[in-house]
């Protein structure tokens, strides 16, 4: 991790159009971070940026980004590297994602979903206490998902939400997995699980039943990979939301469905482990709206000087009120883009309590930040700049989404600061 993390050297960061989000030089960004940053840059404005109007009014499945994905050798992003894959860290994902987000948020948002189940199982299980055993069984099992990922560009996705309290770490999951014969009969179902009827592979999070009346409990939450094509898998609903639209959230189904027990993507009580001690994992849905606050940004400052694509190149950068809102633009997205990079270079398992809240207070600014900077642009801008053939109306209705994103909602992250800055663990106000 350290040598990643060390500036070791400039790096050639200038593309044609857009420069990076996070300068690499005044970031102090490793070359590896920087580089990674340049492909997906790269990738996502000339491929994914021109698609994404499309995919948006149609609120389809973005297969042909995942081909491109898959054929630049990204659907091993975080795959460690003696397995084949890219070896991005936490950090160097976040900032590598965030790039993609800029042009195509759903892809971004279903990108991170399908990340999440080699991130998880990779860097963040790399550096969790597990036994040898432990270790060795995890080692098989991700091997048999890598193996998938890169060699026949698998899709992962990852529904935990239930429409109940599981999802925000309250309660067991209600999706069950009772123990049979050589694996698992999976029953229950999930809402809002993106990439429904497009990924190859569901990692469910789901409560492990030894016996059909067995009372289900948190510390037994397994995390297992459904195939998509196994009998008694259903999609259902239709999904035609406000924004996020080519992410494809639609209702999973479970009926019956047989898993057998080498599905499992980590070790019977690791998941458990991981979100108690690594809760910066829940940020990976942040890089989406980090780069739609960038976008919303970007698209503002060109449209003023007239050299918005799409538009005449009618300058309106000499009005001193437009002058004044993209300075306050500036201001946020700066705020932003700090507390954001502070949270993700000192994510770690355990962090000191300032840490993670310092984490709420991250994922809250980028979801709500990315929302106001947008209707700030609308506002800017005007009129003429809220079209639909152009940009900014997806990035204003894409960026509304980030604060519904369990278990951090914007919500949750006030409560649990909130709690957290008047109470210490154990104190309460009874007797
Ligand atoms: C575009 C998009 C893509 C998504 N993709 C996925 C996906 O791939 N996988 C997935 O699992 N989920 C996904 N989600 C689901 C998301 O995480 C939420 O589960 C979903 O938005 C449903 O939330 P809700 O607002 O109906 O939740 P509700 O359960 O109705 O909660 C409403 C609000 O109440 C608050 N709340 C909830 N529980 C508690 C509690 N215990 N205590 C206090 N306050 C609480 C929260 O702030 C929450 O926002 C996606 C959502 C969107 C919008």
């Amino acid at each position: 991790m350290d040598d990643l993390r060390q500036n070791d050297g400039v790096v050639a960061n200038v593309l044609d159009g857009d420069s990076p989000i996070f300068d690499p030089v005044d970031w102090r960004l490793s070359n590896f971070e920087a580089a990674l940053c340049a492909e997906t840059r790269s990738l996502a404005a000339g491929r994914f940026a021109a698609r994404a109007p499309g995919i948006d009014r149609a609120a389809r499945f973005p297969t042909e980004n995942y081909a491109d994905l898959h054929a630049n050798d990204l659907m091993g992003i975080c795959i460690p590297k003696h397995f084949g894959g890219r070896g991005a860290d936490l950090r160097a994902y976040m900032l590598a994602a965030a790039e993609i987000g800029r042009y195509c948020g759903a892809t971004a948002l279903t990108f991170n979903m399908h990340v999440s189940s080699c991130l998880w199982t990779g860097f963040l299980a790399d550096n969790l206490p597990m036994s040898a055993d432990q270790r060795t069984s995890h080692d098989a099992m991700r091997h048999r998902h890598y193996h998938r990922i890169l060699k026949e560009g698998a899709i992962y996705a990852q529904p935990f939400s239930e429409g109940g309290d599981a999802a925000a770490g309250k309660t067991a999951f209600e999706t069950t997995a009772l123990i049979v014969d050589g694996g698992w009969i999976i029953n229950g179902r999930k809402i809002f699980a993106s990439l429904s009827g497009h990924a190859d592979y569901y990692g469910v999070l789901c409560t492990e039943l030894a016996a059909a009346d067995a009372t289900p409990s948190r510390a037994n939450t397994m995390y297992i990979a459904i195939d998509s094509r196994a009998a008694g898998v259903s999609v259902e609903g239709e999904w035609d939301p406000l924004g996020m639209r080519g992410t494809v959230s639609r209702t999973l189904v479970f009926k019956d469905v047989f898993v057998p027990f080498e599905e499992q993507l980590m070790p019977r009580g690791v998941y458990f482990n991981a979100a108690r001690q690594w809760p910066h994992m829940f940020m990976t849905l942040t890089p989406s709206y980090m780069g739609i606050a960038q976008a919303a940004y970007d698209f503002t400052i060109r449209y003023l000087r007239g050299e918005q694509p799409g538009t005449p190149p009618v300058k309106r950068r000499m009005y001193a009120t437009k002058q004044l809102a993209v300075a306050q633009m500036k201001i946020m997205l700066e705020q932003t883009k700090s507390l954001w990079f502070q949270a993700i270079t000192e994510a770690r398992p355990n962090p000191s309590k300032d840490a993670l809240m310092r984490a709420w207070a991250a994922q809250y600014s980028v979801m709500e930040n990315a929302n106001e900077l947008a209707q700030l642009a609308v506002r800017t801008c005007g009129g003429q700049a809220m079209l639909r053939s152009l940009p900014l109306e997806r990035l204003y209705r894409d960026s509304r989404c980030g604060a519904l994103m369990l278990p951090w909602t914007a919500e949750l992250c006030t409560k649990m600061l909130g709690e957290s800055l008047l109470y210490e663990t154990g104190e309460s106000d009874e007797g």
